[in-house]
């Protein structure tokens, strides 16, 4: 065992791994929602997953129970995380596997690599995993001359379409089956024409896969959770392309984010009720493979665990945004979101979508990052309703707009919004202020004559015209309006309250 001091909390590094998106997110929104494909097939399988989940979660009497538990869980890990690494990696390494541990993507990246040379291998297959996306550990390990194949259905829809995924658990939900059925035409050998039946195209990448499960000597995964009191990690998935990269080659290397631990195994147990219903909407996942580092004979015999921080100890260390890291990654948040049923993934940026991904990223790079995501809300709540583990998203956006907004006004330059409230600030301190500027506002009235609406405002203020109408001012103020009025009671005053002052 070796005793790590993991530093004091940093985010994420820039220019490596996929947390940080090219451009904000009304921008990216604004591309996707022209989409019309796009908001069709999203409609269609949020829509349905849905439904699937409704179903399944109503099954349960004490469902309510196992949310609450599944956060006191979450909460209680989190408050003790150091001491339950350091049990997990004791564990892990007395059943003969290696922990690593890993500041950053960066430096996960470089480890995997460095283990997959030393197995002698060029080539890699991988069980579907959010840390590594998070890592861009595929792109690392082509940069070092080692090819990673996803093994996962729609990973491998999203890896041979060169596209990027644009959700947790289905990757590939904005594509139609016409449209995998082309990217298989176009990038297998062997595709033939193939149609768009789902049987046959899960067929062809069944086939496509099968060569690269028995040649491959190392096997990549991540991990949903991992048992401290045993080191025992789990990987729970629908396919069976998990079971075969985690049995069949001899090296495997697990990347698993710090937060995965749990304490033990009755803890697990509350998960695996909560994960497979919140997600694929089933009562139990086809397939829940568990492993305690090397079992001699069966299975693979140089097994290694990397242990990733990316950020996460900066989330941690704020009271009000570390619930972000009891995720589960079920995505039943993403599947009841407004805005993300009409954006799709690819708008957030980062590898995580939707409303976790709005709370998450923004933790894992620095607010300033990641700015306009804690923005991409309605604040509706609906993603609060579904989280398995109670996760308070919308509460979380609010703390993080406030932390953009309060790191806004330290810049040398305010912005015009910080200009716009201080202007606000000053005039409304004072009632003769206050007056002036309801009589400059008449000015106002020289626009919008047509239908009492004014559409267009010059700059800076065309950015709230750009998407918004503004009423015409009224002719009269409320004060002129409650002078003139008739009195209906000798006890009305006759002006309105008014704050003393100059
Ligand atoms: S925030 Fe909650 S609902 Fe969303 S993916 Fe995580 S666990 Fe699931």
């Amino acid at each position: 065992m070796t005793s790590t001091f993991l530093g004091m909390p940093v985010y994420a590094p820039k220019g490596v791994g996929g947390l940080r998106g090219d451009e904000p997110f009304p921008d990216a929104a604004r591309t996707a929602l022209a989409n019309a494909q796009l908001r069709r097939n999203l409609g269609h399988a949020t829509r349905t997953i849905r439904g699937k989940r409704a179903a399944v979660v109503g099954e349960v009497p004490d469902w309510e129970q196992l949310r609450l538990a599944g956060e006191a869980v979450k909460a209680a890990t989190m408050a003790r995380l150091p001491e339950l690494l350091v049990q997990l990696e004791e564990r892990v390494t007395a059943r003969g596997a290696t922990v690593h541990w890993a500041r950053d993507a960066a430096e996960a990246n470089a480890i995997v690599l460095d283990l997959v040379r030393a197995a002698g291998a060029d080539e890699v297959v991988k069980v579907k995993s959010m840390a590594t996306q998070e890592m861009g550990l595929n792109e690392a390990l082509a940069e070092g001359g080692v090819t990673a194949w996803e093994t996962d259905l729609a990973e491998l829809i999203v890896q041979l379409g060169d596209d990027r995924p644009s959700h947790i658990l289905v990757p590939a939900i904005h594509r139609n089956r016409t449209e995998i059925r082309d990217i298989f035409r176009r990038t297998m050998p062997d595709a033939g024409d193939l149609s768009d039946e789902p049987r046959e195209l899960a067929m062809a990448a069944r086939a496509y896969l099968r060569e690269k499960f028995l040649t491959a000597r190392v096997a990549v995964s991540g991990a949903n959770f991992a048992v401290a009191e045993t080191g025992t990690l789990a990987v729970v998935e629908s396919e069976g392309n998990g079971r075969m990269c985690l049995t069949l080659p001899q090296t495997l290397i697990t990347v698993m984010g710090i937060e995965k631990v749990v304490p033990t195994w009755t803890d697990l147990e509350v998960f695996l009720q909560l994960l497979p219903r919140s997600s694929t909407g089933e009562r139990m996942n086809p397939y829940t493979s568990l492993w305690t580092g090397v079992t001699p004979g069966d299975g693979p015999q140089d097994v290694h665990l990397v242990l990733v921080d990316n950020g996460r100890t900066a989330v941690l260390s704020d009271p009000a945004g570390r619930a972000a890291l009891h995720c589960i990654r079920c995505s039943a948040c993403l599947n009841v979101c407004p805005v993300y049923e009409r954006t799709g993934g690819h708008a957030y940026g980062s590898v995580y979508p939707g409303p976790i991904g709005a709370v998450l990223s923004p933790q894992l790079t620095g607010v300033a990052d990641n700015a306009s995501l804690p923005y991409a809300s309605s604040l509706c709540g609906a993603c609060f309703d579904a989280c398995p583990v109670r996760i308070d998203i919308p509460t979380m956006l609010v703390h993080l707009r406030a932390r953009h907004v309060e790191q806004r006004a330290t810049r040398a330059v305010p912005s015009p919004e910080a200009v716009a409230m201080a202007a606000m600030s000053w005039v409304m301190a004072r009632p003769a202020r206050f007056r002036g500027a309801e009589r400059l506002m008449r000015l106002g009235r020289l626009l919008g004559r047509r239908d009492d609406r004014i559409t267009t405002l010059p700059p800076p203020l065309s950015a709230w015209t750009a998407a918004r109408d503004l009423p015409r001012p009224p002719g009269q103020t409320f004060r002129e309006w409650w002078r003139t009025r008739p009195s209906s009671s000798s006890a009305a005053p006759a002006s309105p309250p008014e704050a003393t002052g100059d």
